[in-house]
């Protein structure tokens, strides 16, 4: 397969979606981001690169850095983590706050913000820098030492994050937080925060596509634990439309409101797509057309 031409292809077929829907203005930082831009990149499990579109330009990876903290937390804490957190997906907006009281302050996965903020937490416990060990992860992947964290966007999500800090207050009084509040959200936003380009996440992807191998030959993960981080991907990765992305894309997926979507195709490559339009449910309308096309000209889905 000429995979170079397919992501061509794939880009011409989905410029009439490209700028479609709403940026997410709820962080004003984000808010500012010019919506006609559209990138895609793949990576093979050995580590072979394809890109089109504005796949080198920088965007804010938000909720996708969740995953990254979720392999950091199973690969040095085992299934501990899974005592405080459930993996079913929400059925509820991201930052919902009403399941979580009716639920006990046990947020129902890893990638809403409530179980995001666990997740962090723990990592916070055990390595004292979790936005630092998610940054240090994506620049091993990826191999580019110049990813980092936009402070702009992570102070203005302190600024207006009043949602994520009544999540966090939540879970701290239901005792299912380790360290301060501030602290943890702090990091939290630092790791939401991370500029990333299209090729730079499908490179730190990698590693869920090849049995949890990462870039330097090291095992990120476990087998077992890749196959479970890509099933809650599935059912959880793309907020309250994970069953109609699995209906259109078939593929784990964690998506952003940065507008960037990280897609596992198992065993064979990983995938990054980023335009900033994201439609009602959060996931980015030109990401997930291209993502559609992609699985059904080649039939790599895992269905
Ligand atoms: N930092 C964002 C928030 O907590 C992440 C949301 C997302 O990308 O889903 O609101």
């Amino acid at each position: 397969m000429d995979i170079q031409n397919l992501l061509e292809d794939i880009t011409g077929a989905v410029q009439p979606q490209i700028g479609q829907g709403q940026v997410a203005g709820y962080i004003p930082q984000l808010g500012a981001v010019d919506p006609h831009q559209f990138g895609i990149s793949l990576v093979t499990k050995d580590g072979e690169v394809f890109s089109a579109g504005d796949a080198h330009v920088e965007f804010s990876i938000q909720s996708i850095s969740k995953v990254f903290a979720l392999a950091l937390v199973l690969s040095s804490d085992g299934d501990g983590i899974w005592k405080r957190v459930f993996r079913e997906p929400s059925g509820n907006p991201f930052n919902s706050l009403v399941q979580l009281e009716s639920e006990d302050g046990i947020p129902r996965n890893p990638f809403i913000n409530a179980g995001a903020i666990v997740v962090t937490d723990r990592l916070l416990s055990l390595t004292g820098d979790a936005a630092g060990a998610v940054r240090a992860l994506m620049r091993r992947e990826s191999g580019n030492a110049l990813v980092d964290t936009d402070h702009r966007v992570a102070t203005s999500e302190l600024e207006s994050g009043h949602r994520n800090a009544s999540l966090a207050h939540f879970l701290a009084s239901c005792g299912n937080l380790e360290n301060p509040v501030d602290e943890v959200l702090e990091s939290y936003a630092q790791q939401c925060a991370l500029a990333m380009t299209c090729q730079d996440l499908a490179l730190a992807a990698r590693f869920l596509a090849s049995n949890g191998l990462g870039a330097e030959g090291e095992l990120v993960l476990s087998p077992a634990q890749t196959k479970r981080i890509n099933a809650v991907m599935l059912t959880c990765g793309t907020y309250d439309a994970a069953g109609e992305f699995a209906y259109r894309v078939g593929l784990p997926g964690k998506s952003g409101v940065g507008g960037g979507i990280v897609a596992v195709v198992p065993g064979k490559c990983a995938i990054s797509v980023w335009s900033p339009g994201l439609g009602r449910s959060g996931n980015s309308v030109a990401g997930v057309a291209a993502l559609d096309e992609f699985t059904t000209r080649t039939g790599w889905s895992v269905f």
